[in-house]
């Protein structure tokens, strides 16, 4: 893990190959250290991270798994292996950026909306209960803010939920 000064601007970089998963040998260079130490330091931190890292999908972790066990077990096995996989999660063996975008950006406006829509319900008893955790709603005025004076429920459950509904 060499590091080098600079002898123009007197700064330290540190530059090192590394491995990414793919097995492909990546060159990283970084300027502008005070000291030797704290190049190598640096050095030693972007290692670790990257090997705990895992920046592949679920398509790519799966053709490393094939490569890796295909071999080691009979054809049979590995071929049953294979059609649960791809058939019943092709979503996620053959998916790309686009699809997956779209795909975050639906999860994304369903959450949202039904966050959005929750609402009260009333329990058998007529008590309005929290949508979110099921504990009763009580009415409550706001004593700051701009609503200061006004009533609101709120979740009895209160701090643990933070849920409120305006009147
Ligand atoms: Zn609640």
């Amino acid at each position: 893990m060499p590091a080098y000064k600079d002898q123009k601007s007197g700064k330290w970089k540190c530059t090192f190959y590394y491995t990414d998963w793919t097995g492909k040998k990546v060159k990283k260079l970084k300027r502008g250290f005070a000291t030797k130490k704290e190049a190598e330091d640096w050095e030693r931190h972007f290692k670790l991270e990257k090997a705990k890292s895992l920046d592949m999908t679920f398509g790519d972790f799966y053709r490393c798994y094939e490569a890796d066990i295909r071999p080691q077990i009979r054809e049979n096995t590995w071929m049953s292996k294979a059609h649960i996989i791809e058939k019943k999660i092709p979503v996620l063996t053959n998916v790309d950026e686009a699809v997956k975008t779209a795909h975050v950006e639906n999860i994304n406006k369903k959450y949202k909306k039904k966050e959005t829509a929750a609402t009260s319900v009333e329990n058998v008893d007529g008590e309005l209960v929290c949508p979110k955790c099921g504990s009763a709603l009580v009415l409550r005025t706001a004593k700051k803010g701009a609503n200061a004076g006004n009533q609101f429920y709120g979740c009895s459950g209160y701090p643990k939920c933070r849920y409120i509904q305006n009147m």
